[in-house]
């Protein structure tokens, strides 16, 4: 068997040699998971929802290994890493109430009765990329078997060590084995097989754009089902009545948060023109104030990036022609560090403005007027998310209306919360995830009518 060495990035050592699922063993355990796939529907509501809290209960009393784990696998500050292993057993507990009020319609028709039901799709393929291991399999996951499909998983290659121990966890808390399988391994050869393999009815992908686009694409051959959540370059407004004080001391923790690896990230301040002077003023002192350092340490707010390959990446958008306007600091010797960095590019077509460079660089760039600010938010490809600073009600309710994304916030820059609707418009992403809908995306809607005629 083929293996992948598990690199801590915050010290460059090996932390785990971790067994590359091949092609033939992934279609092994997709044939298990269809086999299974009878008998886990027909588990009774009540039941299936009890081993759903059962899992829950097993993640919350593992939440500091897992935490822990991820500090190691992903760089990940201890606080955000205990807070994801929380969010797989918050997913898992709202998801475990969905068994017993998966209800279809009872629809007036002439001569007889007509019901809809909302039947499990099969398998379910679900593939995960290396910035939020844990909640981002959980929101696969979790509405997935809460439906009644077999769920067969592929972390990242670079991060498979939490989606490995909640595989442990889910079989400790007596969910079959062949219901929820995760087979650590290659996107080109794992994730492949989840879009090739007829057997498996539906791919939630979330990664990058330019991969979410070659699944789609394969997946169109079966015409098989897809989720996507893709990449983002999310604007962050500021309008001249804003708390500037407030924008300015959050905005480094809207884009820096898990070193700006966050397809979330607020990585476009758009700063209301007259302002703009004293925003940056402002904002100097915050990203000064960011600490980055050792993950484990439990004042540390920002860790490394994920690899040596991902650092040369974001390094390269930060050249010395680059038009940086201050930096933080960071960690010198081992370890993918890179310092929080604030850009200001001349316009909108910079790359530095308009690529999402998935790390610790937020570009800055004055507007006129909130028509100009709506306008330059929606220059992207992408439509993920976004923040809007104000204290005018009405301007607040005009931009989040105008700005083209899924998830936006005033006066703030939360994006996530388990129980509301979370995905992409245009480049972002197909379909959305988590909140009270999540389940029809892992559902088929079946019209029956039975005729009542003698
Ligand atoms: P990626 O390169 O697209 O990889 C994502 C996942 O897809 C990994 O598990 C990868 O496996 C797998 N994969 C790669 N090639 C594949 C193929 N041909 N067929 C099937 N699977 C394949 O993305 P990444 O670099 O890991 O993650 C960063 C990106 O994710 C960013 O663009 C970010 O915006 C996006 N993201 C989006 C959201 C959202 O909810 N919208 C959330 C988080 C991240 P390997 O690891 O083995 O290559
Ligand atoms: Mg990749």
């Amino acid at each position: 068997m083929t293996t992948f060495e598990v690199i801590n990035p915050a010290t460059e050592e090996v932390v785990r040699s971790v067994g590359l699922t091949s092609a033939e063993e992934t279609d092994a355990a997709i044939a298990r998971a269809h086999a299974a796939y009878p008998a886990w529907r027909a588990v009774a509501p009540g039941d299936r929802a009890r081993l759903l809290r059962r899992f829950a209960d097993a993640v919350d009393a593992d939440i500091e290994n897992l935490a822990k784990l991820e500090v190691a696998n992903a760089g990940h500050t201890i606080g955000n890493a205990r807070w994801e292993a929380g969010n797989v057993r918050d997913v898992l507990t709202y998801y475990s109430a969905s068994p017993e009020r998966l209800s279809g319609k009872q629809i007036p028709v002439p001569g007889g009765v007509n019901m809809t039901f909302h039947e499990p799709l099969g398998v379910v393929g679900v593939i995960v990329p290396w910035n939020f291991p844990m909640p981002i399999a959980g929101w696969g996951f979790a509405p997935a078997l809460a439906a009644g499909n077999t769920v067969v998983l592929k972390p990242a290659e670079l991060t498979p060590l939490t989606a490995i121990r909640l595989g442990e966890l889910a079989r400790e808390a007596g969910i079959p084995e062949d219901v929820f399988q995760v087979l650590p391994g290659k996107g080109s050869v794992v994730g492949q097989r989840f879009v090739d393999h007829p057997a498996v009815r539906k791919v939630v992908f979330t990664g990058s754009t330019e991969v979410g686009k070659q699944i789609m694409a394969g997946c169109a051959a079966q015409v098989k089902r897809v989720t996507l959540e893709l990449g983002g370059k999310n604007a962050n407004i500021v309008f001249a009545d804003a708390d500037l004080e407030k924008a300015a001391a959050t905005a480094p923790y809207g884009v820096f948060d898990n070193a700006g690896q966050d397809c979330c990230a607020r990585s476009l301040i758009l700063v209301q023109a007259s302002v703009y002077e004293k925003f940056m003023e402002l904002l100097e002192p915050a990203v000064n104030g960011v600490v980055v350092g050792d993950p484990r340490l439990e004042m540390t707010e920002m860790g490394p990036l994920i690899s040596a390959g991902h650092h040369a990446k974001v390094s390269s958008y930060v050249d010395d022609s680059a038009p940086v306007a201050f930096r933080g600091s960071a960690p010198l010797g081992p370890g993918y560090w890179f310092p929080p960095t604030v850009v200001t590019p001349p316009d909108l077509r910079h790359p530095l403005a308009s690529d999402e460079i998935f790390g610790p660089v937020v570009a800055v760039v004055p507007f006129e007027e909130e028509a100009d600010a709506v306008t330059m938010a929606n220059h992207t490809e992408y439509g993920l998310s976004g923040s809007i600073w104000t204290r005018d009600v009405g301007r607040a309710f005009r931009v989040a209306r105008g700005v083209e994304a899924g998830n936006l916030s005033v006066n703030s820059h939360s994006s996530v919360r388990y129980w509301t609707p979370f995905g992409g418009f245009k480049q972002s992403g197909l379909g959305r995830e988590l909140g009270p809908d999540a389940l029809d995306a892992f559902t088929e809607t079946k019209n029956v009518f039975i005729s009542t005629e003698e």
